[in-house]
């Protein structure tokens, strides 16, 4: 391939894709992969979903965007729907995760402001966590490979280790603003934070008077089998990021919060050019249509069972490959003996696109309306992939 003019920030593989239909991606030559990564968890009702193509292209014919200067209604209605369906009472639309997370810190810090204690603009975060690539999000994640080369990190962020409430306990001081945990951590590993522990980070924020932010970016809009995946847990949050399955492959994000944390925000404290723009709303109302139809989310965990089922029973047959399965509902992930790269490229080779993440882990995340057959066909290319590890014949892709 000849070089090129983008910047190199990614390890592209070689595939192109000209179209997608459901599960599934099709290259120029018509080569069909089934796409176990859904653009990494984004496009949540698959490809060409026909009542996400028929809100788009009803709503290019009519107005793309007209700025925050003036009433959206896509945005208010698609606003109060997330309202009806959670904890919040606001929502702010952003287009991506990085921006809805910066805002979810932005309405922490501006709610303290408000009360009157303006040195509350510390955040708690968690080792391994991801919440983005912009500086204070880099910051936030503490990844030393995502800070490398850019600077004194943002400050303001004191990380401590999942699951140890002590360490959260100790470090929440007079400056402290929030907590702030992905319910299961994505690019971390797929790591699930046990649900007792997010009561208990509940409880010590209510204690302390810190607010508890939930960056549901990759585990919201239905990804667990319940709309956020807090919900599992029996908690609300003070403030959330949600993101990626939102605009299904549209660009979108939000910010949603209390009332009471809310209300600290006034005109000209925060804003976006694009965020919620007419396009964006058309389409998240679109996805919103689907996954609350009744009985979809059932289909989500139903399906999530079926496939954790089935890859714990890849685990024991193939356990010099797969040392793990974790993750909930349709985001799961394989923790690896061998490099998660080596599987990756294994699995591709058998025509099932995943994502890798952190501690050497792949991901698989399907689209929300994957079927029974679909998932079985992925467990057969798996069974092949592992197959093929295991007797030195994977080929790459
Ligand atoms: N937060 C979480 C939990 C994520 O998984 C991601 C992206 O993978 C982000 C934030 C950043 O989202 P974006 O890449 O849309 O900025």
């Amino acid at each position: 391939m000849s070089k090129s003019a983008l910047l190199p920030t990614y390890a592209r593989s070689e595939l192109v894709f000209e179209r997608g239909q459901g599960a599934y991606l099709f290259t120029a030559s018509g080569e069909r992969y089934l796409d176990f990564a859904s653009g990494v968890a984004v496009t949540a009702l698959g490809h060409a979903h026909p009542h996400l193509v028929k809100a788009l292209n009803e709503q290019s014919e009519k107005l793309w965007h007209v700025s925050n200067l003036h009433r959206i209604p896509g945005q208010e209605r698609l606003a109060a729907r997330l309202c009806q369906e959670t904890f919040a009472d606001y929502v702010f639309f952003a287009n991506s995760g990085a921006e809805a997370v910066e805002g979810a810190m932005k309405v922490a810090r501006r709610y303290h402001f408000k009360q009157g204690e303006p040195e509350r603009y510390r955040f708690v975060t968690f080792e391994g966590a991801f919440h983005g690539r912009t500086l204070a999000t880099i910051a936030a994640g503490g990844q030393p490979k995502h800070l490398e080369g850019f600077g004194p990190p943002v400050e303001g962020f004191d990380h401590v280790a999942a699951g140890d409430i002590g360490a959260v306990d100790a470090v929440i001081g007079e400056e402290t603003a929030g907590v702030m945990i992905e319910p299961i951590m994505g690019e971390g590993g797929m790591r699930e934070v046990s649900w007792p522990f997010l009561r208990d980070l509940r409880a010590l924020c209510d204690e302390t008077g810190v607010l508890l932010l939930l960056d549901e970016v990759q585990s919201g809009m239905g990804r667990t089998g319940r709309l956020f995946a807090h919900e599992w847990a029996g908690i609300t949050p003070d403030v959330m990021a949600t993101a990626k399955g939102l605009g299904g492959g549209f660009p979108a994000g939000a910010c949603l919060a209390t009332e009471k944390v809310g209300a600290a925000m006034t005109p000209g404290s925060h804003g976006s050019t694009f965020g919620g723009n007419p396009l964006a709303m058309a389409v998240g109302n679109a996805v919103l249509d689907v996954v609350l139809a009744p009985g979809f989310l059932d289909h989500v965990a139903a399906m999530g069972l079926r496939l954790k089922q089935r890859l714990a029973g890849l685990k024991d047959e193939h356990d010099g490959v797969i040392e793990e399965v974790r993750g909930q509902g349709l985001m799961l992930g394989l923790k690896c003996k061998v490099p998660n790269q080596a599987l990756l490229q294994s699995l591709a080779a058998q025509r099932l696109l995943t994502v890798q993440a952190g501690d050497n882990v792949v991901r698989l995340l399907p689209p929300l309306i994957v079927s029974e057959t679909e998932i079985d066909e992925a467990c057969a290319k798996i069974d092949a992939a592992c197959v093929a590890l295991e007797t030195g014949a994977a080929a790459t892709a």
